[in-house]
């Protein structure tokens, strides 16, 4: 250990709290919270469940013509990901696209995620992609969901994409067609597409997930899932005003991010609200602000990537010279950073995870002092704090969730890590005690660890007659997380065997960027195909093994999530790029700026 983090230590340790004891705490609170099942214990929404998935904000009876047509590029997927690529695209030429999209409009996460209080946790200066294209100045700091879908649309339209999309509208297989080189596309309403180029990029948290509890099927009440959020039933909107609860009991499975943004207004408006918790949150103060256009005015160009890879840099640990965001997400890397000022560059990585592990048990010390000031009951309040390193589980950020609780209308469930005992026709049960309800609200997250075919929900045959689903079964292999050998002219986008980041769309924009270079690539050499050579892909993924032990270690000792899948610490997730996204970002530049070695052109 340097100097420097020696000291550092010294300082912490003197800060008076026993770091042997947090460590032990941290453990037992994980071994009560795993379970056996890890991903199994989840619902698919499957069958009699299929109807959660249903769009609530489209128009059902919506029908068209099929069609059948040849296009240059194909992109599933209309969230930031599939708009991020087709802009990349239609800015390098490309103008022969479709985009293929279940929901009624672009937006994605946000076109889904419309429940009350609903709002980006990361910057909006960072989080909405292309503000200096589109010259949209946020109003706040931190945007709510109406304002995002809005960013959505903007870019759809500016970028003149809504001619080219099909909504309401699910891609159900895909197959290679060798001899034409292109793919053929099925979708749910009989189209056929036949595409040069494939961008598949249906998003990271999109399946909808219910918990595996007892006689969950038996409630006779009503139930959703916040994903698809029942304004119809509550009233209101993302503002709240949830109206017609005021004469219901309303119960709220889960604690995680989402749940903390709507639970406030629910408390608000629910005649009793029932919050049923596993695992507590780790909720810091939200500090929203409006914008300072003057400020935004004044910026150069060029600002929103500086920006962003300043907040991608700090919160994936890589050393900065100031802190532009300044926030909750990147307090930790400010507090190593000051002990550590001297001469971060020259401390080791041992030091550093060190004093890493030391500020995060100072931030958490902080977290659950502020439950304490905040909640009146002295039980409830011991049953909110959080015992688990901050980034276990996504932080969330929120002034009102906690005070909610104060509140005679709300009641804790505290299941201590177990769960439910059991859904019955009239309400709730746990411990032996009965919860009667009119409405069960499952904020209950998304599938992330199933398998990638059955997430998709639908086959894809490659060369040869190889499904996706045969390629993948003994692990994931790709060159970049982009590209598979034996799938060409296809391209991936999201988490799998690249760096994702807490800015999403800071890593999809990195991706799109990527593969309209590899596109423009093929365009220019005049190939019609291309695909990673076996020997490229199998040295990416020697890669990704070799880097993804730190990952790996931090996430064993982690409370259960999907972060490390239930628990089990061996799920995709820990097929990401170990050094994280600023280095896969430099990686992948220096990759195309060497000419795409690896790939074959034909
Ligand atoms: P999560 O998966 O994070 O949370 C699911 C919640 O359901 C957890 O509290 C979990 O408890 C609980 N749960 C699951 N099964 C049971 C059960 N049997 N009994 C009781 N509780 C149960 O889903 P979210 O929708 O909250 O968030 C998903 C992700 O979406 C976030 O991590 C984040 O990445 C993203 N998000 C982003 C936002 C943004 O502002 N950008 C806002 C909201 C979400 P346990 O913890 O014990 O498993």
């Amino acid at each position: 250990m340097t100097t420097d983090s020696a000291a550092a230590r010294d300082m912490l340790i003197d800060a008076a709290f026993d770091v042997d004891a947090l460590r032990e705490k941290y453990r037992q609170e994980r071994e009560r919270r795993l379970r056996p099942e890890g991903i199994e214990q989840f619902v698919e929404l499957t069958g009699d469940f299929s109807r959660y998935v249903d769009d609530p904000y489209a128009d059902s009876d919506f029908i068209r013509p099929a069609i059948s047509k040849e296009v240059d590029v194909l992109v599933a997927g209309g969230g930031f990901g599939g708009l991020s690529a087709a802009a990349q695209l239609r800015k390098n030429g490309w103008r022969d696209l479709t985009i293929v999209e279940k929901g009624g409009d672009f937006g994605g996460t946000w076109y889904w995620n419309r429940y009350p209080g609903a709002q980006c946790d990361i910057e909006t200066y960072c989080y909405l992609p292309l503000l200096e294209e589109t010259g949209y100045a946020p109003s706040l700091k931190y945007a709510f969901a109406p304002e995002i879908l809005e960013h959505a649309q903007r870019i759809g339209k500016m970028f003149d994409l809504y001619k080219d999309a099909l909504f309401q509208t699910e891609i159900t297989g895909m197959r290679w067609l060798e001899d034409e080189g292109r793919w053929l596309c099925a979708t749910s309403r009989g189209d056929a597409i036949k595409a040069r180029f494939v961008v598949q990029t249906n998003g990271i948290l999109d399946r909808p997930k219910l918990p595996g509890i007892p006689g969950i099927a038996s409630f006779n009440g009503h139930t959703f899932h916040t994903s698809r959020w029942d304004y119809h039933y509550t009233g209101g909107s993302n503002e709240g005003g949830l109206d017609k609860l005021a004469d219901k009991r309303v119960a709220v499975i889960g604690t995680g991010a989402t749940a903390i943004q709507c639970i406030p207004h629910l408390a608000r408006h629910a005649k009793h609200l029932y919050v049923v918790q596993r695992t507590p949150s780790c909720v810091d103060e939200r500090r929203n602000a409006p914008t300072d256009f003057a400020w935004m005015s004044s910026l150069s160009a060029g600002w929103q990537a500086a920006r962003r890879r300043n907040f991608v840099a700090l919160t994936s640990g890589v050393p900065q010279p100031e802190d532009l965001v300044g926030d909750g997400w990147t307090e930790i890397a400010r507090t190593v950073g000051g002990y550590l000022s001297a001469d971060l560059d020259e401390t080791s990585d041992e030091s550093r995870a060190q004093v890493g592990e030391l500020a995060d048990f100072q931030k958490m010390n902080k977290i659950r002092a502020r439950v304490e000031a905040i909640v009146d009951d002295a039980q409830t309040a011991e049953a909110l704090k959080p015992w688990y390193r901050q980034f276990c589980k996504r932080p969330t950020f929120n002034d009102d969730y906690l005070d909610s609780f104060n509140r005679p209308n709300v009641t804790l469930i505290d299941t201590k890590g177990r769960g439910l005992d059991a859904v019955t026709e009239a309400g709730l049960q746990f411990d032996g005690q009965e919860y009667a309800v009119d409405c069960i609200i499952f904020a209950t997250g998304f599938e992330v660890g199933t398998s990638f075919v059955r997430r998709m929900g639908f086959e894809t045959i490659g060369r040869d007659g190889k499904a996706l689903s045969d390629a993948w079964s003994q692990g994931l292999r790709s060159l970049h997380g982009v590209m598979v050998h034996e799938f060409p002219n296809l391209f991936h986008m999201g988490i799998n065997q690249n760096a994702p980041s807490y800015c999403v769309t800071y890593h999809l924009d990195e991706q799109a960027e990527h593969i309209v270079a590899i596109l423009g690539h093929a365009r220019a050499a005049g190939a019609r195909y291309v695909e990673p050579t076996q020997a490229s892909e199998q040295s990416w993924v020697a890669t990704i093994r070799a880097k993804s032990g730190a990952t790996l270690a931090f996430q064993r000792e982690c409370t259960p999530s999907y972060l490390n899948n239930e628990g089990k610490a061996d799920g995709p997730l820990n097929e990401i790029y170990g050094g994280g996204s600023i280095e896969f970002s430099e990686l992948i530049r220096d990759w195309r700026e060497q000419g795409m070695p690896g790939l074959e052109l034909r």
